[in-house]
């Protein structure tokens, strides 16, 4: 069993009436990667400033190194070996690299004149124990947070550092730096230091920790191996319900993959502004808004029914002109509609007519060039893989349930094989049953490898099926949710706070 380097036991601290921790306890051992994880408020920060000296706690004790302390002060926890990384690095933006590599040994030596060499040969040491290569003589202001955190790390290292404390390291970083910086986590856990790595976003936690700590309103709720921690385990534990989500797994996306769709600046005057973003194979992407945010007419722009007046439209990283639905649909979109009674079936013909008629395939029909036996089957096909429950496909969709008029709508999409489907709330009026249906298959596609944009106010919905909400407000993009940031309460939140905005 590794080493306690730091134990905090029944800590309790209260700001005025706010009760910040309640009675937690916390230990830290050598060679060990600990996540700390919890909602915004949970007492992440305060633990931190705990264990490090900067808050005395109301109650509890704290035990490092085999040191007990009731009141650590921040030289104590210094000397222990407690470094924390902050958001900000606390580095002198205005200096190079290796003088603020070097500051702290330049200013303990007491020396008035400043060897240049020493500064760069304890720089050069610096880098060289993460295996970090970073030019010398650049300006710290002028790096990249990837960079600034390494040097951030660096010191900690020259400060002897034995439990290294991160909080939310990796808000200001980019997927690739993310990568990085974990490799240098495990790098310094190789080397025997702990690291306390604080954070909201399961999806990481899930990658680096060895365990896994959970506090809730204050209290730690949960405090044991990673092994066996999924994502919707530890987001029931963040938040105390049990989310439906749990009994779902999202489609693994390869993040590295060239974009499916990609949206550039896309703006149609009186209906949305500037929008952008990507779609990736495999990706279920939720856009969400109140009615008259945009959402509905970015849908129909994307499928040439209300072409867009300014902005770029790439298909596979190829610039794409869509002014017209057929050209929607000859660069492979498709698109469910919202109100599938007036705009998706043709309800008094038979379902099978409904599967295999689309805007194209009129056009055939008009030119004569429909091929009806294979069109039959073809309907046949897909009334079997879609399971739309009927005894024939002959029989005109009106006879059809609600869950599975919509499964008919789809099929007729499918059966195209798009490569961007556009759902436009797929389940509205559909019973309970159908829905948990449709949003499975939705996940089928995304599994089959469509990209898929799923435009909806159904929160539940949308945590069922998305990997990534985009918040529409007043035509413009105001909020991307990633997958971990998806929670019931942030959606609400966004929800009325667009509601109140919009309603002045
Ligand atoms: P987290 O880092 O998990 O987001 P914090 O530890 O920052 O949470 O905060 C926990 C609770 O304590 C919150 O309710 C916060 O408002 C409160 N709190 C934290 N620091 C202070 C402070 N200095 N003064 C008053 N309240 C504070
Ligand atoms: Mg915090």
């Amino acid at each position: 069993m590794a080493e306690d380097l730091l134990r905090a036991e029944h800590i309790s601290k209260r700001f005025g009436g706010v009760v910040a921790l309640d009675d937690v306890s916390l230990t830290i051992r050598a060679g060990e990667i600990c996540c700390l994880v919890g909602e915004n408020g949970s007492g992440k920060s305060t633990m931190i400033k705990i264990i490090s000296g900067v808050y005395t706690p109301d109650e509890g004790d704290i035990y490092i190194n085999g040191h007990h302390y009731k009141r650590l002060t921040p030289i104590e926890a210094i000397h222990e070996g407690i470094q924390v990384i902050y958001q900000d690095f606390s580095l002198f933006p205005n200096l190079t690299v290796a003088e603020n590599i070097a500051i702290n040994e330049l200013l303990a030596s007491g020396k008035q004149v400043v060897d240049w060499k020493e500064v760069e040969q304890i720089a050069r040491e610096g880098l060289a124990r993460i295996n970090a290569s970073l030019p010398l003589d650049a300006v710290v202001e002028t790096l990249p947070a990837a960079d600034r955190q390494l040097i951030a790390i660096i010191k900690a290292l020259l400060a002897n550092a034995r439990i290294i404390i991160m909080d939310e390291p990796t808000t200001a970083l980019t997927q690739r730096e993310i990568q990085a910086l974990f490799n240098v986590i495990r790098e310094l856990k190789q080397r025997g230091l702990a690291i306390l790595f604080v954070s909201h976003k399961l999806n990481e936690v899930m990658e680096i920790a060895d365990r896994t700590v959970i506090f809730r309103n204050g209290k730690k709720v949960l405090d044991q191996g990673a092994a066996g921690l999924d994502i919707p385990t530890m987001a029931y534990y963040m938040t105390g319900r049990r989310l439906d989500t749990s009994a779902v797994t999202f489609e693994k996306i390869d993040e590295t993959a060239p974009p499916l769709l990609r949206v550039e600046g896309l703006t149609l005057h009186g209906g949305f502004y500037d929008v952008s973003f990507e779609l990736k194979a495999h990706e279920v992407l939720g856009v969400t808004g109140l009615l008259g945010s945009g959402r509905t007419e970015l849908a129909l722009s994307l499928f040439g029914a209300l072409p867009a007046d300014a902005g770029r439209i790439f298909i596979e990283g190829k610039e794409v002109v869509i002014r017209s639905i057929t050209d929607a649909v000859a660069h492979g979109i498709g698109y469910v509609p919202e109100d599938r009674i007036r705009e998706g079936l043709f309800l008094d013909q038979p379902i099978a007519d409904n599967i295999t008629v689309t805007l194209i395939e009129r056009f055939l029909r008009r030119l004569g060039l429909l091929d009806l036996r294979t069109k039959s089957a073809e309907a046949e096909r897909w009334i079997r893989h879609l399971e739309v429950k009927t005894p024939s496909g002959e029989l005109p969709v009106k006879t059809l349930s609600g869950g599975n008029q919509q499964r008919v709508v789809l099929a007729k999409w499918i059966a195209r094989s798009p490569k961007v489907l556009i759902l436009n709330g797929p389940t509205v009026g559909v019973d309970v049953g159908s829905k948990v249906e449709i949003h499975e298959l939705i996940r089928q596609l995304a599994h089959q490898g469509m990209g898929i944009l799923l435009i909806s106010d159904d929160i539940p919905e949308l945590m069922q099926t998305c990997h990534r909400i985009l918040l529409m407000r007043a035509g413009r993009i105001a909020r991307e949710f990633r997958r971990e940031e998806i929670t019931e309460q942030a959606l609400n939140a966004e929800l009325v706070a667009a509601a109140t905005v919009e309603s002045r």
